[in-house]
């Protein structure tokens, strides 16, 4: 890798087939750059019972604080039908302006930016005021078991803290310096399974049909709204994504049938007093009788999928101001500051410091022909080194 010259950056990166969970070189191209600018790099490969080795990546310069990390990951999702691309998704070719190949924006790319700006600001300033660290991981588009969670928990037992984090994953809809995400909502799924009778079509009364009172509880969970969006996030909102009995014939009445949902929620709940809510609003559904005139309550239980994600806010000036005055210097555009989208690694990071989230156009994202501006790589590249700059001014002076 060149370092200074993004592009080069990336295109190394993209020619290292890194299809998660695979580490491809990529993680070892990284290192060699990183290394050259002086960075101390560890490599650190996390286990787990039933699903593959990661390998990951931390590389720190400097001892003292203030300390900024970046963060990201250079597993990508798997190409698909190789002939369909117009470009081979691991030859990193440029046509029209245009860099293709898997992971040139999901997030090859917010590094390969941010490795050239840290070499821009290390030959123009010197070395940072402070300290500036990467944590990387090979497990963000796979299970995400051994990736960045582990990675955080065996950086800190080893001494390690951060003043503040940018993950580098893509977060512009349309043009580079729309937005930055400074939050995430929190995400809760659970399967209700309600309990009935088996029995005959025709003789309903002698049956207890499970689909009516599924019915019930499932409508009791979308309706009404669980908020109305609070300063900084949309309404909490709760999808059935499935609804399951399985059943081959049309004259039977099955014993149990099952519903599954997820829910996207805001600062107006913790998972913990949503799951209250849901269970609230079940139990009066279960005693309602609309679908099942002079029955007994719903039999049902539910089951909640193992880790919700928490919702979380970032209000750090020193961060959002150093980042949205780079956008705006860069780009003559003032970004918006935005909780909106799905989980990211940054749900982790939280918990260790202020994080907030800005990288290049998502648009072509897990997709085929996944693509870059070229003039974007380098637009990426002076967003981040003016970021750099201005973060340790403000952490400084703080
Ligand atoms: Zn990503």
């Amino acid at each position: 890798m060149a370092t200074t010259d993004p592009v080069e950056n990336l295109q190394a990166l993209i020619r290292c087939r890194s299809v998660t969970p695979t580490e491809g070189g990529a993680l070892s191209t990284l290192e060699s750059a990183l290394t050259s600018l002086g960075f101390r790099v560890e490599r650190m490969v996390a286990t787990a019972e039933g699903t593959p080795d990661v390998e990951n990546l931390y590389a720190r310069l400097g001892t003292e604080g203030p300390h900024l990390m970046f963060a990201g990951h250079t597993d990508v999702v798997p190409p698909g039908d190789e002939a369909s691309w117009s470009h081979p998704p691991f030859a990193a070719e440029i046509a029209d302006g245009m860099l293709y190949g898997r992971g040139a924006v999901d997030m090859k790319g917010g590094i390969a930016c941010f490795v050239a700006a840290v070499a821009r600001h290390l030959e123009k300033h010197g070395a940072p005021r402070g300290s500036i660290s990467l944590l990387i991981t090979g497990d963000e588009e796979g299970p995400a078991v051994n990736g960045t969670e582990k990675l955080l928990t065996w950086a800190a037992e080893k001494g390690e803290t951060w003043d503040a984090c940018l993950v580098g994953e893509p977060t512009n809809p349309d043009a580079l310096g729309d937005m930055i995400k400074i939050g995430r909502r929190g995400s809760l799924s659970g399967k209700i399974t309600v309990h009935g009778v088996q029995g005959h079509a025709a003789y309903p009364h002698l049956a207890d049909n499970p689909l009516r009172g599924l019915l019930q509880l499932t409508h009791a969970l979308m309706d009404p709204p669980f908020d109305h969006g609070t300063d900084d996030f949309q309404p909490s909102n709760l999808e059935v994504t499935t609804i399951d009995a399985g059943n081959p014939a049309v004259n039977v009445i099955l014993a149990k049938a099952t519903a599954a949902f997820n829910i996207r929620f805001n600062d107006s709940w913790t998972a913990d007093s949503l799951k209250m809510e849901i269970i609230r609003r079940l139990d009066l559904a279960a005693a309602e009788g609309a679908l099942r005139p002079g029955r007994s309550p719903v039999r049902y239980d539910i089951a909640w999928s193992e880790r919700p994600s928490h919702v979380f806010l970032t209000r750090n000036n020193a961060l959002t101001a150093s980042l949205s005055e780079a956008i705006e210097t860069v780009t003559g555009q003032t970004p918006i500051l935005s909780t909106t989208g799905g989980t990211s690694d940054a749900r982790f990071i939280k918990d260790y410091c202020p994080v907030v989230e800005f990288g290049l156009v998502g648009q072509t994202m897990h997709m085929v022909d996944e693509r870059v501006a070229v003039a974007d790589l380098e637009t990426l590249t002076q967003i981040y080194g003016g970021f750099i700059a201005k973060w340790f001014d403000h952490a400084r002076a703080e």
